[in-house]
């Protein structure tokens, strides 16, 4: 299979806090893969921004050393590394000053494809856009990137989307989710609405419940007391797990266009019923020598979950009885992300009791080893008559594509191309932001009137015994928290 790679138009782009830890994992060391791949045109440039004083050349020093840190050594080429540091350029600004500005309006061309990234913190968002709009340097075209969290309740959001609003069009803004940049979770609709096979069983009929797992092994140590003002629900249920839920249980667009796409998924989101505490379990990690969440976040009264489990109804015709639980936790036994599609029984089976029967699952796995795997019955092989054996289907994506499976671009790569390219498909709209803060927002009121306590759960396990018992009392079990 040959993978077409499409250059985009030359553009500028322009990175605040191009001096960051985002910026130095992901956006440099993605941005010169690209390059390498053939996506970015020789003419395009990079500009870095932050407040650091440095010089062009001290900025291309810090590229080389991300690049030699976060680039695959087989893709590191001196002379390509040296082609892409030629159009990279600095300046210093601070997003509250006046300094600066005119250097970058000097830098960025009015006639190219112009992108700002916002890789610093939202409370620097609208300063950013004011001095972008007041200094007349983004064209009515340009893009903004904004990266999460976007908000923390609906108030917040609100409020952000309203600066934003005052200096660029809906049009312009790019909100960041970087599940949605992902391989499989692109693959997901095209399963989905490329192919007749699972749409007319996709709906409550043929669908016993569906799970999404992010699971993580690490803690929070280090931005503890950070994560303490946000939590699983803020941090990871808000964004990357209901825009999984979204797309599993959105009604097909008309058309594969960014707002027909987003307008499916705002209706999903609207559809979520309100949760009662009997659909929540909260955790908090506990490791074997006593040391807990609340340590690292040096917070001995903290109150914030480390783990989240939730069982959501979505309220409309396709899926009313099947329930989605959500599931995500930091220090838990595998790094793993998926979804998994849990299909009901045959109607009548015809075949006896003990013949191993197991149900159909479409999972679908984000991390590690992007890829989709149809779990089928079929004969066991061999005499001894027809005994049944559940045997996956397995597409792994990078085992299907060959080399060029082995070579896909990481979420971030995909979707800062998508910004350049001015498709907002992958993006979160304003409205629909608003709207997950608005289902979210009530349940976090909920919990925090009751002051109640997450239940401890063992570092390295499956999550809180109450999680397991979410599933248990609907007669379900969640799958094993594996790699
Ligand atoms: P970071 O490591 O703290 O970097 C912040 C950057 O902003 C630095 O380059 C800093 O450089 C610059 N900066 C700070 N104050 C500034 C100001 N007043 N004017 C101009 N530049 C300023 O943060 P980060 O981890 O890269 O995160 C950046 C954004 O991405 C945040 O919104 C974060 O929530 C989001 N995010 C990060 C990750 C991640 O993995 N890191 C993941 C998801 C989302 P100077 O100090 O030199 O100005």
């Amino acid at each position: 299979m040959v993978s077409r790679v499409i250059p985009v138009d030359p553009f500028d782009l322009v990175i605040f806090g191009a001096t960051g830890d985002l910026a130095r994992r992901k956006i440099l060391p993605g941005l010169y893969r690209r390059f390498l791949g053939g996506q970015i045109p020789d003419e395009a440039c990079l500009i870095g921004a932050a407040r650091a004083s440095l010089s062009d050349d001290q900025f291309r020093a810090q590229i080389e050393a991300a690049i030699a840190e976060f680039v695959d050594p087989a893709k590191r080429d001196p002379a390509q590394i040296a082609r892409f540091l030629r159009c990279v350029r600095y300046v210093a600004i601070d997003a509250t000053g006046e300094e600066g500005w005119a250097q970058l309006k000097a830098l960025v061309r009015p006639d190219r494809v112009q992108a700002f990234y916002f890789s610093v913190a939202p409370t620097l968002f609208g300063a950013l856009a004011e001095r972008l709009h007041k200094h007349e340097i983004a064209n009515s075209e340009a893009r903004i990137v904004v990266e999460k969290p976007f908000g923390r309740d609906l108030a917040s959001a609100r409020a952000l989307n309203g600066t934003l609003a005052a200096h660029f069009d809906e049009h312009q803004i790019y909100r960041i989710d970087h599940y949605l940049g992902k391989e499989t979770v692109q693959n997901l609709m095209a399963v989905r609405f490329a192919n007749i096979l699972f749409e007319p069983l996709w709906n409550a009929q043929f669908v016993d419940h569906v799970q999404i797992t992010v699971a993580e092994t690490v803690g929070v140590g280090g931005r503890g007391a950070y994560y303490d003002k946000s939590g699983a629900m803020r941090d990871m249920v808000q964004n990357h797990l209901m825009q999984l839920l979204c797309l599993i249980a959105m009604e097909p667009p008309y058309h594969f266009d960014p707002d027909a796409v987003r307008d499916e998924k705002l209706k999903v989101i609207r559809a979520l019923d309100p949760l009662t505490s009997e659909d929540i379990v909260r955790g908090q990690y506990v490791d074997a020598r006593g040391k807990s969440y609340v340590d690292d976040a040096e917070n001995p009264a903290s109150r914030t979950e480390s783990y989240i489990a939730l069982r959501c109804h979505v309220a409309n015709w396709r899926w009313k009885g099947t329930p989605f639980y959500l599931r995500t936790g930091k220090k838990l036994r595998a790094r793993t992300s998926e979804i998994a599609v849990v299909f009901k029984e045959p109607p009548h089976s015809i075949f006896d009791d003990d013949t191993g029967w197991r149900e159909n699952m479409l999972v679908i796995r984000l991390q590690p080893n992007e890829g989709m795997n149809l779990k089928m019955m079929i004969k066991e092989p061999g005499p001894g008559g027809m005994r049944l054996v559940q045997v996956p289907l397995d597409m792994s994506f990078a085992d299907a594509l060959g080399e060029e499976g082995a070579d896909m671009p990481d979420a971030y790569e995909r979707l800062i191309m998508d910004v350049i390219r001015g498709n907002q498909t992958l993006f979160m709209r304003g409205d629909e932001v608003e709207a997950a803060w608005a289902w979210t927002d009530p349940i976090i009121a909920g919990w925090e009137a009751t002051k109640a306590r997450p239940q401890r759960y063992d570092a390295g396990s499956s999550g809180p015994e109450d999680a397991l018992m979410l599933m248990h009392r609907d007669a379900r079990r969640w799958r094993e928290i594996r790699e």
